[in-house]
């Protein structure tokens, strides 16, 4: 998202840009993603949910991405929804594939299968992909399954420390979601997810309810405190009223019917409580890594002199929460490359 974006600005701008794509296929993550580009309707909810995260990028993010998303528009972009479903945020979702294809369009040069030499911007979707960069800073945490493009795997982050960066807040942090405990592929990164960890009882494998407090919206918090669970998963047991809770246009008993891991609750090596219908076994899948490079409002990378960096290469905007990756990939490409050029 944010290496498209940046370059179809740039060439908007008068520059001529290259976008070098070390993956078969141009999108990344953003390609596979429900495609909901989203703010928090009020700032301060915002700096509520994002605690930790940096305050002026967080503020670049929700002053400019109405913007944005007007541009996208502008070049074509269709979109599938005019709202997000969600009365804390707005923002709207566009279909991935058509948006991949107008930005492709819009950006001019994309090669596919090339690394860039000396890259200018950099944009190469976090260190999800690195097993090792994973462990080395998302600690303490089990193994985390891959729920995002296969090619992200910290080629910025390192580039970038070469390059003397400063890192962000929030290293340990990840974004994902809770999915069957089991081998997942593409196909079922956003229907196999099992988004009803706050209607469940939640254990872990050792029979504690390891959860304190109310989970949050986007269960994210949940996610992360799976991954420091025993063995990194968690079990969802749910009563008859649990299942039929709706999330979006699902019921629970929907996202259920979708994991192979669900058990009778009797299975359990664990007591649960009465009235208990179905256990599901679930573990995290990570989609991107909160923390990262440091930039500053003009997405300059601290530390780093001429280079720039957007998208989940940088860290510390959701910091403490979660934050719609894809509008901050959006806003802070763009941003890169007007400061590339040196337009603003
Ligand atoms: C299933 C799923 C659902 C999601 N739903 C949403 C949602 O609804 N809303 C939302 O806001 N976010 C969502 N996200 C997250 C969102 O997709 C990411 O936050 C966003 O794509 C990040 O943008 P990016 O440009 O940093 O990374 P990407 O979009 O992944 O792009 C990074 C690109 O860099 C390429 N690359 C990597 N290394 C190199 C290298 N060395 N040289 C050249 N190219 C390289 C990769 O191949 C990739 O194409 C979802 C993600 C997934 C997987």
């Amino acid at each position: 998202m944010a290496g498209l974006s940046a370059a179809a600005r740039a060439r908007e701008l008068g520059g001529a840009p290259v976008v070098y794509e070390k993956g078969t296929r141009a999108g990344g993550s953003m390609l596979l993603s429900s495609c909901v580009i989203w703010r928090f309707r009020e700032w301060d909810d915002f700096r509520t949910e994002c605690p930790s995260g940096d305050e002026l990028l967080q503020r670049v993010v929700w002053e400019r991405l109405d913007e944005g998303i007007a541009w996208l528009e502008s070049l074509g972009a269709p979109v599938v929804a005019h709202e997000t479903g969600n009365p804390r945020t707005v923002g709207k979702r566009f279909d991935p594939s058509g948006l991949t294809d107008v930005l492709v369009r819009a950006a001019g040069d994309v090669r596919l299968g090339e690394r860039a030499i000396g890259p200018e911007i950099l944009a190469t979707g976090g260190f999800q992909g690195s097993a090792e960069l994973v462990a080395e800073h998302i600690r303490p945490a089990g193994r985390l399954r891959l729920r995002a493009n296969p090619w992200s795997s910290g080629d910025g982050l390192k580039l970038g420390l070469e390059r003397g960066a400063a890192l962000s807040a929030g290293m340990d942090e990840f974004y994902g979601r809770n999915m069957p405990d089991t081998d997942f592929s593409e196909g079922d990164f956003v229907p196999a997810a099992q988004l009803y960890g706050r209607y469940s009882r939640v254990y872990n494998e050792q029979g504690q309810e390891f959860f304190e407090g109310a989970v949050s919206w986007s269960e994210n918090d949940l996610v992360q405190t799976t991954a420091r669970q025993p063995g990194a998963r968690a079990w969802y047991v749910l009563d008859d009223a649990a299942l039929g809770q709706r999330v979006r246009e699902r019921t629970v008993a929907d996202m259920v019917a979708l994991a192979p891991t669900r058990v009778d609750p009797s299975d359990l090596p664990f007591e649960v409580p009465a009235g208990a219908r179905v256990a599901v076994r679930v573990a995290p899948g990570i989609t991107h890594t909160i923390g990262g490079l440091r930039i500053d409002e003009q997405a300059r990378v601290v530390g780093a002199e001429g280079l720039h960096a957007a998208g989940a290469d940088v860290g510390g905007i959701s910091t403490g929460g979660y934050a719609s990756g894809l509008a901050a990939a959006l806003v802070f490409g763009r941003v890169a490359a007007e400061g590339a050029l040196d337009r603003l």
